[in-house]
């Protein structure tokens, strides 16, 4: 298996003339000789003439146990093997001053390598697609894919899914005909911890494509302290392992662009709020960029390469806290004009209002229209409930509650919650307002008496968390190993 792969990837690389030691790219086609050495047409030509001229006649050349043996001239060759021009005695090839010696044994004490040069993928267009339309997969497979991960959010997963699908179906068929494709940016609004960097990340992952996370408010006008707005490329560079063709599939996911706002009333230079937004106008719409390879700055030591944004990916997120209420203002104003007039506070209490947002609503927030021109797409993420935090717990694949239980799974123990322990918990979670993310601090704090105190007694054989434990009335419930099967046969 493992030869397999070092095969595949020997593949990668150009053959190297073991004589000359030019690649087949300079060289031209390449003579396997076994033991991993090749040699070019040129050199073997050589070989042989030289070999004529030495007076050897193609029979003899014949019955030398070419083509794993070059031909080597020179008095006292103090690497000549004993067994070999004894060999070749015995074959009475009648040359004086010349020995054979077998290229494979050589090299092997040499501790031979092939020198490690890339092959340049050709530049035709069958060749740079390297996303085959059919193994992108369909937006209900991606979506089914993000189900197992994120909890909820359905609205969201359906339109993330479908705009990944048609932007790598875009990459796919680019140059095929006239007509161009636009690029499926896109724009997320929600609360925070509501899974907006999961859902990229999980997406990111399915799709094995590199991603980038930067964050909106380290970023500012080149030339200010701060990252300027190139620094994201350079960071899917690294994240591409500095392949320039993976890095111009990845995604950039660029969160707190809320924080990018254009300043309202302001009058001091706007270094990390409009400006950064022209700034990002031109990566976002498609254009070469110069990126240091391996560094986050630019520098004479560093090198430099050249990435096109056209193919890549931009996700915006954010909260836009305040962006509720412009909303709310503007349909509150449309509901009281006319003969449909409505009751005015009818959007007050709606939760999902951010679903109704508007160009128009982003462009009074202080987002600049070139910006929000160039992120066509544009959705939210609910807010969590209640409900929806309790599933969070306990359905997507790496759960927090499995991470656990397969903690104390190692130490044969079981650990089980019930349903209050999940409710209260949830609650407690909402309360903090950072939405899921306040889930792990919380379990973090009552698990770590029982991560302490289980190991201690080899009897335990199983915990159960209750509501009580989590509201301090009350402690877990624990089994014993030897208990168990009583308390089985009892029921
Ligand atoms: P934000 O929306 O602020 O970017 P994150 O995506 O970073 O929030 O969410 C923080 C954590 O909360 C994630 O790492 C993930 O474990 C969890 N999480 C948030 N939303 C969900 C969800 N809908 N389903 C599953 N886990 C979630």
């Amino acid at each position: 298996m493992q030869d397999h792969n070092n095969e595949e990837k020997k593949d990668e690389y150009e053959k190297i003339c073991f004589l000359c030691k030019r690649p087949e790219s300079k060289a031209g086609k390449m003579v396997d000789m076994g033991g991993g050495i090749c040699v070019c047409a040129n050199c073997m030509q050589n070989a042989i003439d030289s070999m004529k001229n030495s007076g050897l006649s193609y029979q003899d050349m014949m019955n030398m146990s070419m083509p794993a043996q070059v031909v080597l001239t020179g008095e006292g060759d103090e690497k000549q093997d004993p067994k070999d021009s004894e060999k070749n005695e015995n074959k009475d090839s009648g040359i004086p001053n010349i020995s054979m010696i077998n290229l494979s044994d050589l090299l092997g004490g040499m501790g031979f390598q092939r020198q490690q040069v890339k092959k340049k993928k050709s530049k035709d267009k069958e060749a740079k697609k390297e996303f085959d339309i059919k193994a992108i997969p369909a937006p209900h497979k991606i979506k089914a894919k993000l189900d197992e991960y994120v909890v909820g959010q359905e609205h969201a997963k359906k339109v993330i899914s479908v705009a990944v699908y048609n932007h790598y179906k875009r990459i796919g068929t680019a140059d095929a005909d006239d007509i161009e494709i636009e690029k499926s940016n896109m724009l997320m609004l929600g609360p925070t911890g509501c899974g907006k960097t999961y859902l990229v990340k999980t997406l990111a992952r399915l799709l094995d494509v590199p991603l980038a996370i930067a964050d909106a408010t380290s970023l500012t006008e080149a030339g200010y302290i701060g990252d300027d707005i190139e620094s994201v490329i350079s960071r899917l560079l690294a994240a591409a392992d500095n392949d320039v063709d993976r890095a111009e599939q990845g995604i950039v996911f660029i969160d707190e662009i809320d924080k990018i706002a254009k300043k309202r009333n302001a009058n001091q230079r706007d270094v990390s709020g409009e400006a950064v937004q022209q700034g990002m106008l031109k990566l976002l719409e498609g254009s070469e960029v110069e990126v240091p390879v391996g560094a986050a700055s630019k520098n004479a030591m560093v090198p430099m390469a050249t990435v096109n944004t056209k193919n890549i990916l931009f996700i915006c997120g954010g909260a836009f806290p305040g962006l509720e209420d412009i909303v709310k203002e503007r349909l509150n104003k449309q509901a009281a004009i006319g003969f449909f007039s409505d009751l005015k506070d009818k959007y007050d209490e709606d939760p999902n209002i951010l679903q109704r947002v508007t160009v128009e609503d982003l462009r009074t927030f202080g987002m600049i229209p070139e910006f929000i021109g160039r992120l066509p797409i544009i959705f939210s993420l609910q807010a969590l409930t209640k409900e929806m935090l309790v599933r969070i717990l306990r359905e997507p694949r790496n759960a927090i509650i499995k991470q656990y239980q397969k903690l104390l799974a190692l130490d044969e123990v079981e650990l089980t919650m019930d349903d209050g322990a999940l409710e209260a918990i949830a609650q407690k979670a909402l309360e903090k307002k950072t939405g899921a993310r306040a889930l792990r601090a919380i379990i973090e704090e009552f698990m770590l008496d029982i991560m302490y105190e289980i190991p201690k007694d080899e009897n335990i054989g199983s915990v159960k968390i209750t509501r009580e434990y989590i509201e301090h009335t009350g402690g877990p419930v624990i089994t014993l190993r030897s208990v168990v099967p009583q308390i089985e046969s009892k029921q």
